[in-house]
């Protein structure tokens, strides 16, 4: 709409739209960085035209609103956008991205805002926070999952269950399908159906031309290649299609807590358990100390999405450990269960940490984690191991841009301690510990990965990098979408 009719269909509209945060932003000049770095004032009148082209706010530093969107699940991240953007559509994101290629803006893309590092806010350069476009549609004669590119997970396990059908997802619901679908994917049902990033049938993407593309195997195939493992570097995913299977609402579940003093038989128990697993089950391994108790624990979660009786019978194999000290083993909703994980107050707790793929357990691996694990006063201590292989690791590594498939479990050591307190020293311990773990890893997941891992991006993209810098060329020569595990295209 022309910037003159705007203005007068806003006075028009009256109360409601006099609240509008672009009324608040019009005629102010807006400090920004380039991506260059260079300080810039972005002149009043083109920000109020890309306010006048959007549907959804345009929030600017001062606004309400502004300091909402700008933030991200953990509360140590506290970064300040010159310009948030929130479309309400494909049109505003491709407005958004216009703007920020005319003004050479590093572009930041929050969905559920879940990234450790917060990757999806930005210094001085533009966000684009998608939270107002969430929408999910499935298509059960299809098996096809809609999904608009700032869905949640919780979403998108919700629509497709209501058709007795299912997609891999992650554990916590209120992930972000964009990040999640766009960097890999583990899950519950990874084993079985691949990781999230498998069953992508089709992306529509905004990439820094602001074009829209619809990229799948027939069409712009090498985008379609890229999407599924490159994060943002090629550019705002706006529509994901998912591969949906059909699966009874109800899933083995099956819970079993140790003391923490059975670690090194447990790991050893899983080092021999996990990789011998059929498909249908998915274990999982979390130990450590929570907050100011130095008692630890040892927990499993097997869940197994097929037939029950076989289920009960595979999970038989944990007599092996003895008794646990308190143990689930039941049919359990699947979407209950995959809210389970929830947090009851997101940006209550900040966090940190360290990961990394491993095609197996040694004995000197368990050996190093069991003598470096330590409880420490002000924080919670963890170890996570996400299981893998099964369907994950059936795909040819060049047939996504996600390079990672002879990994067996993704392994993570997490630190988490009061925002309101310093974390320095937690940081410095789990980084100590982490280098007795890393010499056995071979590649990391780049969603986890912070600025440590700045100079492995390349190394860490394995055989696929060469042809990701292809697709980065094509899609963003610029490198606005700098965000990310990067893809430079020079
Ligand atoms: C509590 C918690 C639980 C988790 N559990 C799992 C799990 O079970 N399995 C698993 O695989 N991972 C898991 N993760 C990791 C998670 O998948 C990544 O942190 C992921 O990047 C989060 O995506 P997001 O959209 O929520 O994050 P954001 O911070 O919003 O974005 C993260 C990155 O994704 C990019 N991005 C976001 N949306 C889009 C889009 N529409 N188009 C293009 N790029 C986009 C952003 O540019 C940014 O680089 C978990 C993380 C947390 C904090």
């Amino acid at each position: 709409m022309h910037r003159r009719k705007f203005c007068q269909a806003t006075l028009l509209a009256g109360g409601a739209l006099a609240l509008s945060p672009w009324l608040r932003a019009a005629g102010a000049e807006v400090h920004a960085t380039t991506i260059d770095g260079k300080e810039l004032n972005i002149a009043a009148g083109a920000v109020d035209d890309l306010a006048a082209g959007l549907r959804g706010p345009l929030l600017l530093p001062g606004n309400a609103a502004y300091d909402e969107a700008r933030q991200v699940l953990n509360p140590t991240i506290d970064k300040h956008p010159a310009l948030i953007v929130q479309p309400s559509g494909v049109a505003d994101v491709m407005r958004a991205v216009q703007f920020a290629q005319d003004h050479r803006l590093s572009t930041a893309i929050k969905c559920g805002g879940h990234s450790a590092s917060g990757k999806g806010t930005v210094n001085g350069g533009l966000q684009i926070d998608l939270s107002r476009f969430r929408h999910v549609r499935v298509d059960p004669g299809e098996r096809i999952a809609y999904v608009s590119g700032g869905s949640l997970l919780g979403a998108m396990d919700h629509e497709a269950l209501a058709h007795g059908l299912v997609t891999t997802a992650g554990t916590v619901s209120h992930t972000g399908v964009g990040g999640l679908a766009t960097g890999g994917g583990f899950g519950r049902l990874g084993r079985k159906f691949g990781l999230t990033l498998d069953n992508i049938r089709a992306v529509e993407v905004v990439s820094a031309d602001g074009r829209v593309r619809r990229a799948s195997a027939e069409e712009y195939p090498e985008l379609y290649w890229g999407v599924r493992g490159g994060g943002s570097n090629f550019g705002v995913v706006t529509g994901f299609e998912f591969q949906l299977y059909p699966m009874k609402r109800e899933v083995l579940l099956g819970n079993f807590i140790y003391p923490y003093a059975r670690l090194k038989d447990a790991l050893e128990f899983y080092a021999e358990f996990a990789p011998n697993a059929p498909d249908e089950l998915q274990t999982d391994l979390i130990y450590g100390f929570p907050p100011g108790n130095d008692q630890g624990f040892v927990f499993f979660q097997n869940v197994y999405c097929g037939k029950e009786s076989e289920g009960r019978k595979v999970l038989k194999q944990y007599a092996k450990l003895g008794k646990p000290i308190k143990e689930t083993l039941a049919m359990t909703d699947y979407e209950v269960l995959q809210r389970s994980s929830d947090w009851d107050a997101p940006r209550s707790t900040a966090a940190y940490l360290k990961g990394g793929f491993i095609s197996e357990l040694p004995q000197a691996l368990i050996d190093a984690i069991v003598d470096g694990m330590e409880p420490g006063a002000g924080r919670s201590t963890q170890m996570i191991f996400q299981q893998a292989g099964g369907a994950i690791a059936r795909v040819p590594t060049d047939a996504t841009a996600f390079p990672h498939r002879y990994a067996e479990f993704n392994m993570m050591a997490t630190i988490g301690w009061k925002p309101d307190q310093p974390g320095d020293e937690h940081k410095q311990w789990i980084k100590s510990y982490w280098r007795q773990l890393q010499p056995h890893t071979r590649g990391f997941y780049t969603v986890e990965a912070d600025d440590d891992n700045a100079s492995e991006w390349d190394r860490n993209y394995q055989g696929n990098f060469a042809r990701m810098v292809e697709v980065k060329r094509r899609y963003d020569p610029d490198n606005i979408f700098r965000l990310n595990a990067n893809v430079s295209p020079s």
